[in-house]
């Protein structure tokens, strides 16, 4: 295999930590929450003291200021061990990201620390009822009533949504301004109006609280608004590339996992006398996804190499999302026909995983939209 060449020691010690915590405090509850259909907020405040919350927060805001491979290492551990329950993704490198960037000075200092510590949770709403690929299209509609907003309309989808303590939401605030009408608002969600809908049954990811959530006109000070009004799209846009190549950095992993658990299983069971390893099917399945994976992991490197140097394109991002989601779908349909019956089997994780792992391929940007983007550069440019 073809080393790899990113991580240092303080890294890897921060790995063996990140794993600890993972095979301790997650791995023996997730299946318990699974069927609670959300995780324990206790488990966000041991994740905070563990610096697993936004590891690259700078000191100022009460984080490690830790490079982003540290948080490479948190999403590769917990897609290592199945753990598809805590939305530490979305808090971290979206929520967080968001108003650490964009933020006032107030709403930084009021939130960031909270976020690090796994005080508050945090929610991103854009999508909508009529409105998920196409965000422009958004109707929940921010009105500015002196030094107010008023907020009313609907989310659906809704990672971290029975847990958050803020929501960083899209809104309308100029309904003819196409994408230029279109701000981000932070709603806390002791506001009145403020109204969590279902905890939502899904195919997979059954311990992540995803969510509706109601905004029956919620006032919020004009302060909670994040950078300028009309600027929700480019501050979305903005971000983009970084969260699509923290999904690839999971579905990688969550790929090298399902062939790990693969190898091992098929080195054990027997069929017609023989180890199911020894059939050429078997090694000819596994050599072709160990070969792509392998490829994957390369790129997805060599993304994170260039995301670090504030070099990556927002089109090189969208080809790391939509080869690593199509690839880890691929893997885990390939591995779990070579663990027979077992692999319909909720107790094993390469059965979770196929239904945990559907999803890759339509959140953060569906497959369809990544192709579009590389499409437009190709074409348009
Ligand atoms: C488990 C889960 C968690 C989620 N978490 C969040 C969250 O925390 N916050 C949040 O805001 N959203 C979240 N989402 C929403 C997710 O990002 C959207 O589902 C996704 O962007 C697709 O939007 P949609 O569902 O409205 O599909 P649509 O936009 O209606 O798309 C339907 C189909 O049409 C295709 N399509 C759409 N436009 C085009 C086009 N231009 N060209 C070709 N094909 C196209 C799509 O690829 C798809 O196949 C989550 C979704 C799930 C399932």
């Amino acid at each position: 295999m073809i080393p790899r060449t990113l991580f240092d020691e303080d890294h890897a010690i921060f790995r063996t930590a990140v794993r600890r915590f993972v095979d301790t405090e997650i791995v023996p509850f997730h299946a318990g929450w699974e069927k609670q259909g959300v995780v324990p907020r206790e488990l966000w405040r041991k994740a905070g003291e563990a610096g697993l919350l936004c590891p690259s927060m700078p000191e100022q805001f009460g984080g490690a200021g830790a490079d982003f491979l540290y948080s490479v290492i948190v999403y590769e551990e917990l897609g290592r061990a199945g753990a598809s329950g805590p939305g530490f993704h979305v808090h971290s490198e979206m929520v967080a990201t968001y108003i650490e960037r964009f933020g006032t000075p107030a709403q930084q200092a009021e939130w960031l620390p909270k976020m690090v510590s796994g005080e508050a949770i945090g929610a991103l709403g854009l999508t909508e009822p009529d409105a998920g690929s196409d965000l422009k299209a958004i109707r929940t509609r921010a009105v500015r009533e002196g030094d107010h907003y008023r907020i009313s309309g609907q989310k659906v989808y809704i990672s971290n949504g029975q847990l958050c303590d803020l929501i960083v939401l899209a809104c309308k605030t100029d309904p003819e301004a196409g994408a230029r009408g279109v701000s981000f608002i932070i709603v806390e969600s002791h506001r009145k109006g403020f109204e969590r809908g279902r905890n939502l049954e899904k195919i997979g990811l059954k311990a992540q609280d995803t969510s509706e959530l109601f905004f029956n006109d919620v006032r919020v000070p004009v302060g909670n608004l994040i950078g300028q009004e009309g600027g929700g799209f480019r501050i979305a846009m903005h971000n983009l590339a970084h969260e699509r190549l923290t999904i690839a950095v999971s579905a990688i992993a969550q790929a090298e996992a399902a062939l790990e658990w693969t190898i091992a299983y098929v080195k054990e069971r027997k069929a017609f006398g023989k180890r199911v390893s020894e059939f050429q099917n078997t090694r000819f399945v596994i050599a072709g996804l160990v070969a792509k994976v392998q490829q994957g992991r390369v790129f997805v490197d060599r993304c994170i190499e260039l995301s670090m140097r504030g070099e990556l394109e927002s089109t090189d991002a969208a080809m790391a999302k939509l080869l690593t989601t199509e690839l880890l779908w691929e893997t885990v349909d390939q591995c779990l026909q070579l663990f027979g019956g077992y692999g319909y089997m909720l107790e094993y994780p390469i059965a979770r995983l196929f239904i945990d792992s559907r999803v890759r391929r339509i959140a953060g940007g569906s497959s369809e939209i990544m192709r579009e983007i590389i499409g437009r550069k190709i074409f348009e440019s």
